[in-house]
């Protein structure tokens, strides 16, 4: 059922523009923004910048385009990166960091995507000239691969410390920060505070369309800046779309914690059905992931998708459901419903129709 009636949980980032902020897009003041005229986008700018507590901030088209400015700003051509083995930045993002950085992504072993000062520590390497020079490190939180997961923030004050004594930068893919935020409690600014740059997105879990930013010092976002010119991120009357971004941050934030509790009952539902593999006590945010070791992942979503569930196949058994702003607290038990309905269809010598 490809359409508007199904129960969305691909992704948070198939939401839709509401009324509202579709309305504070069109009345949108806008210049051409390469030219620095255009008031909205400085107006976001400066907003993001100040609740992560940085001194500047650039507009991206997206995520992906936020942390590779980070990579690319941060780095010289032949340097190393560290990042966890599932990170966004190496898993999902195209071998960016080879493509347009030069440099080589060291992969840590993460737990559910955090990994600690003690892996760091184990990555370093002695001043030699055989081995690359390590830059940067990567965190993400919340983690995408890993499920959702938060940084515990003692965690992340142990691997900045190492970093500081090290002389490496560190860099926080924090596309979900929000949703960390809101579930800890814990200011976006406390976490930014560890960070030489913070991304944050806005059209994932907050619902706007498009857009991401990427935080940092006045030297460093400069820099930035002019990496993003070279990578064609260059935008001109786009507070249209900076306006719908400021909507998202003032209206959008706080309801955070409903996806939350949606992708708990989820799990919690999920984890009764037979031929499900899911400990719901992993679930910290909005991201779901359960195994269904019996069946084709692939098959399993494409039969949840006539029967009216989307959800993304993310290995052989492996799938991957995440609440969002399109998906309200009653359609999670239609949901499991339906899930229940399809694994036993599913099941050898049943009817396999549905
Ligand atoms: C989605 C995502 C991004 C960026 O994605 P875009 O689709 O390029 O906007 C970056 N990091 C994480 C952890 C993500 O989940």
């Amino acid at each position: 059922m490809n359409d508007n009636r199904a129960i969305d949980l691909r992704s948070d980032t198939i939401t839709q523009p509401t009324p509202a902020m579709r309305a504070a897009m069109a009345a949108a003041e806008v210049g051409d923004d390469v030219f620095g005229d255009d008031p909205t986008v400085q107006r976001l700018e400066a907003r993001v910048a100040g609740m992560l507590g940085k001194e500047a901030a650039v507009f991206t088209p997206s995520g992906t385009m936020a942390n590779q400015l980070a990579v690319r700003a941060h780095t010289e051509p032949g340097d190393e990166i560290l990042v966890d083995a599932n990170a966004h930045i190496y898993y999902y993002e195209a071998g960016g960091p080879a493509a347009l950085s030069g440099v080589s992504c060291r992969c840590l072993s993460g737990v559910r995507g955090t990994f600690t000062a003690t892996d760091v520590e184990t990555a370093l390497r002695p001043p030699d000239q055989h081995f690359p020079t390590t830059k940067l490190v990567c965190l993400e939180n919340t983690h995408n691969r890993g499920g959702g997961t938060i940084w515990p923030m003692e965690r992340i004050r142990e691997v900045a410390d190492i970093a500081c004594r090290q002389g490496l930068r560190m860099h926080l893919d924090g596309a979900r920060l929000w949703n960390a935020s809101v579930a800890t409690g814990i200011d976006e600014r406390d976490y930014a505070a560890h960070f030489d740059s913070v991304s944050v997105c806005f059209s994932k879990a907050l619902g706007a369309p498009v857009g991401s930013a990427l935080c940092g010092s006045r030297d460093f976002i400069q820099r930035a800046r002019r990496f993003r010119k070279m990578f064609g991120g260059g935008m001109r009357q786009v507070g249209l779309l900076a306006a719908g971004a400021l909507y998202a941050l003032e209206h959008h934030r706080s309801r955070l914690a409903e996806d939350h509790a949606n992708a708990r009952t989820l799990a919690q539902g999920l984890a009764r059905l037979s031929g499900i593999e899911l400990d719901p006590t992993t679930v910290q945010t909005n991201i779901v992931f359960f195994k269904a070791p019996g069946v084709q992942a692939k098959e399993l979503v494409s039969r949840l998708d006539r029967a009216g569930v989307r959800m993304l196949a993310t290995g052989p058994h492996s799938i991957r459901a995440v609440t969002n702003l399109m998906v309200a607290a009653e359609n999670i038990p239609q949901a499991v419903e339906i899930v229940g309905r399809v694994m036993q269809a599913c099941q050898p010598n049943s009817c396999s129709s549905i």
